[in-house]
């Protein structure tokens, strides 16, 4: 079987937080966030040369041992119909999974899980849970159903989970990203990454200025206070308890 593996990292120690992982980058996304800046991946797909399965494997197996497990991206990866078996492949390494994933698909999502086929997940979650703020940051009209189906798959499963939000400044305020934080309230983590605007999908945002250093560490720390429920300036979470106990 012939898998779209775009791109391949033999380790890296920021794509899975604690563990030291491969990545293995697949093609192909229905979102089209003027942000993305894997957007080759995204755009132009054929044009990018498939990385042989039977090599990246090879590469796996050399670092067996020292490489925890591979994070699956793309892209997005969900969108691949013959996932599970690229999964089941890495399984007879003995390799842990970690998926990246714009949670547009939580039918796949609860497939791996129910079938242990993940060990971590990373959701990109875009935009506040409205469907005029979360079409524009993914550049496409989206089903945000399927979306809160991910978001309530998550923090209802047993399996370790993060959500990450790119705040590009004119696409995301202040305001916008704790109404975000107030909507996952309860959740494990949502992560504040800063929007990179050398290589951007839109070429309209090369031009703009992203926040500081200083700006994302104190959103960030009003947005863990949210998260955690403990500051009061902000109303009550919208359609989630806590989840249970993970065992990650
Ligand atoms: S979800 Fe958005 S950022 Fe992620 S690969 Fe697709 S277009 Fe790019």
């Amino acid at each position: 079987m012939s898998f779209p593996i775009k791109g391949f990292l033999e380790t890296s120690f920021v794509d899975w937080p604690g563990k030291v992982a491969s990545v293995i980058f697949l093609s192909h996304c229905n979102f089209r966030c003027p942000y993305c800046h894997n957007y080759d991946l995204v755009l132009h797909p054929d044009q990018l040369p498939t990385i042989p399965f039977e090599q990246v494997i090879q590469q796996i197996k050399k670092y067996k041992g020292w490489v925890d497990g591979v994070c699956i991206t793309g892209g997005e990866p969900t969108l691949f119909p013959a996932l599970v078996q690229l999964i089941e492949q890495l399984r007879n390494e003995h390799m842990l999974i970690k998926l990246d994933t714009n949670g547009s698909r939580p039918e796949v999502l609860k497939k791996l899980i129910d079938n242990h086929l993940v060990e971590h997940v990373a959701m990109d979650v875009k935009a506040p849970l409205n469907q005029e703020s979360y079409s524009n940051c993914c550049g496409v009209s989206v089903d945000l159903e399927k979306i809160k189906g991910s978001i309530d798959l998550l923090r209802k499963t047993f399996i370790s989970y993060e959500f990450r939000v790119t705040a590009v400044p004119t696409l995301l305020k202040k305001e916008n990203l704790l109404m975000l934080a107030n909507e996952l309230k309860g959740s494990e983590k949502l992560t504040l990454q800063n929007f990179n605007p050398e290589h951007p999908l839109d070429p309209g945002l090369k031009n703009i200025k992203p926040y500081t250093d200083q700006e994302i560490e104190e959103m960030q720390e009003e947005m863990n206070q949210i998260l955690k429920g403990s500051n009061k300036s902000e109303g009550s979470a919208f359609f989630y308890s806590k989840p249970a106990t993970r065992n990650l």
